[in-house]
Formats: C-alpha cells, structure tokens, sequence
C-alpha cells in the first residue's frame, strides 16, 4: 500500500471509486469465508431506501457478495465488536470493514483487551469520505455534503489493516468546519463559553443514543442509568444533563477515536464531537497522546510518566 495518500478534489469523487472498493471487499470477504479464515464478516449491506447502506454481520459467501461500501457507510463497526455481536467473537476470527477512522475505536479496544488483535481479521478501506448528516444520500459525495469529520480527515489509509480495499484518495480541497468551530469557543470569556454548552446541554433528552453508538461505552452497568445509589440524575432536566455529559466527557478522554458517531446520532443536534476533540487536544498538550490506527500499549491515564504535568496537584 502507498504510504502516502493521492490527492483528489472533492468535486471529482467519481461514484466509481466507490464500486471499485465494493468490489475488493466482496472478493476478500467471500474468500475469506469460502477458505473459513473467519466466521463471519461485520460489514455494510445496502439500506431499505435508495443510496442507504445498513451495518451486517455476514456469515456465508453468498451474502459477502452483496457487501456494499459506499459514501452512506457511515457507522463505525467497531461497536458490534464489544456489544450486540460480540457472542460471534466466541465462535472463531471475525473480519470487519473499518475505515480510518474507526481503525482508531478498532485499535483502542485491543489496547483495552476488550479484543484481540489475533481474533480481528481487518478489511481496511482507503476513504474518500462518507455522507454528512442529513445530506442527500442520491446524489454523489462532494466538497457541500461530505461529513464534518471527513473535512480535516489525517487517516485515510487504513494503516494496520490485514487487507487494503481501495486506492488511498484524499481530497485537497475542503475547507475545516469543527477546527474554526472550536476555535471560536476557545476564544469566548469563560462565562459565555460556560452559557454555550448550557444551551446544548439543556436540550439534551437523555436518549442514550450517543452512549449506545459509541465502541468505547461498553460498561455493561453504566454509572448514568438508574442505580441504587443513583450516580447521576437519569431524566433530562439541567443538573442531570450536565453531569450526563461531563461523565461521558471525563470517561471518554483518551479513548475516543474521534469517529463522531455519537454526533451523527444524536436527535438534539448536540456538538458532542467539539467536546471529543476539545478533550483530545487536552490530552495532546499534556500528555502528548492521541489515539491512533495502530494499538497502543497503555492509554494516558492508565499510565504514570515521571515527566507528567502535576500542576493538577494543589
Ligand atoms: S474521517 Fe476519514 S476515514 Fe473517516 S469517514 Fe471521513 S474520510 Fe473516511
Ligand atoms: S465518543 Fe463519539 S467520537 Fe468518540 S469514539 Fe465514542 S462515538 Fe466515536
Ligand atoms: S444522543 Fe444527544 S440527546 Fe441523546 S443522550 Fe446523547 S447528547 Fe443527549
């Protein structure tokens, strides 16, 4: 694989691109499940409506044929390693379809040993980007309707993976959203940057959604359900909400992968990725950490270095 990525502009995304992958994945899955090198693959199968692709455990060849990857295949299939699937784990190797981005989720969960590396059969895709939220799904991926995260995409390439599906493309003309996004709030007075996610955190309804998305929230007891004793205040009214989110926040830090699947599910249209990369530039400056494609022996707070910032320590 080239280690360096093509760069392409958004307005010449060809449709074929995507075909293209579609078609080495199909190959590689079916041949993987023909020569029973996995028992099944965690992938991306077309959606009920037009231009949609649904996440899909596939366990024969002849449904591997129908594997879709497409600008729709945004879901991080990481997840269905650590909840709703992860039974299959137990009944052998498994291959999965990552992207970049979620190869970040992917590599963080072996370093949690929540998976082994060695039971992980990685179909890695180089990716042009996917979908932005609500966006027309029947018209071709360009520079107005790609995902917010794909505009300052750096992980492309699916480096770690077993097999590359695709010819590494990036797109050279995109301008960043969520970095000037987040530059501005940094730039606010405490008090209104405080009034900023009070406005965000009061619509919150409590949905889980975000929770449930996430690779990394796979507590099987969560602290923010309803305990005995009760953590953290489970309706959604302000004080709730707020510790909601500063514990999803806290917990999360130097774990996310900065997929922002939690965003993209969030029926409030709450900014939770702002907070992710807020928090992942926390850990940048003071740990000189971030996550990446590739596992990482231990995460920054599961870890003492001499050399760590102790100004913490009053
Ligand atoms: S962030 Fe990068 S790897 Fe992830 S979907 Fe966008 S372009 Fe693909
Ligand atoms: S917190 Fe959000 S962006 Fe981070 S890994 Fe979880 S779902 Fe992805
Ligand atoms: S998905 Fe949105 S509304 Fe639902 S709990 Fe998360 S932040 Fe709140």
């Amino acid at each position: 694989m080239n280690s360096k990525a093509q760069k392409i502009k958004a307005a010449s995304i060809d449709p074929a691109y995507y075909e293209a992958v579609t078609q080495a994945i199909r190959l590689e899955a079916v041949k993987l499940l023909k020569e029973e090198t996995v028992v099944a693959v965690v992938g991306y199968l077309p959606g009920r409506r037009r231009g949609t692709a649904s996440p899909a455990l596939v366990t024969n060849p002849e449904q591997a044929a129908n594997l879709i990857f497409s600008p729709a295949c945004a879901n991080n299939l990481s997840v269905y390693l650590t909840k709703a699937k992860k039974g299959v784990l137990q009944k052998g190797r498994v291959a999965i379809v990552a992207k970049g981005c979620d190869m970040r989720a992917v590599a963080g969960l072996i370093g949690e040993s929540q998976i082994k590396r060695d039971d992980l059969y990685i179909i890695g895709v180089a990716c042009a980007g996917v979908y932005g939220f609500g966006t027309d799904r029947s018209q071709p991926l360009t520079a107005a309707n790609i995902a917010r995260k794909c505009r300052e995409c750096n992980v492309h390439l699916p480096e770690g993976a077993d097999f590359a599906a695709g010819t590494p493309a990036e797109l050279s003309d995109l301008t960043p959203v969520e970095a000037e996004e987040m530059a501005r709030i940094e730039a606010l007075p405490q008090a209104e940057r405080w009034a900023f996610w009070k406005e965000h955190f009061s619509r919150c309804i409590r949905c889980m959604a975000c929770r449930q998305v996430c690779p990394f929230c796979y507590c099987e007891q969560c602290l923010c359900d309803k305990n005995r004793p009760q953590a953290v205040e489970s309706s959604p009214r302000p004080a709730g909400n707020t510790a909601w989110h500063i514990v999803r926040a806290m917990h999360l830090a130097g774990r996310c992968g900065g997929c922002a699947e939690c965003e993209r599910v969030c029926p409030m249209d709450i900014p939770l990725n702002l907070l992710n990369r807020r928090m992942a530039k926390e850990l940048k400056e003071l740990y000189d950490y971030e996550s990446t494609r590739v596992p990482q022996e231990k995460g920054p707070l599961t870890q003492y270095k001499e050399n760590d910032d102790q100004s913490f320590i009053k």
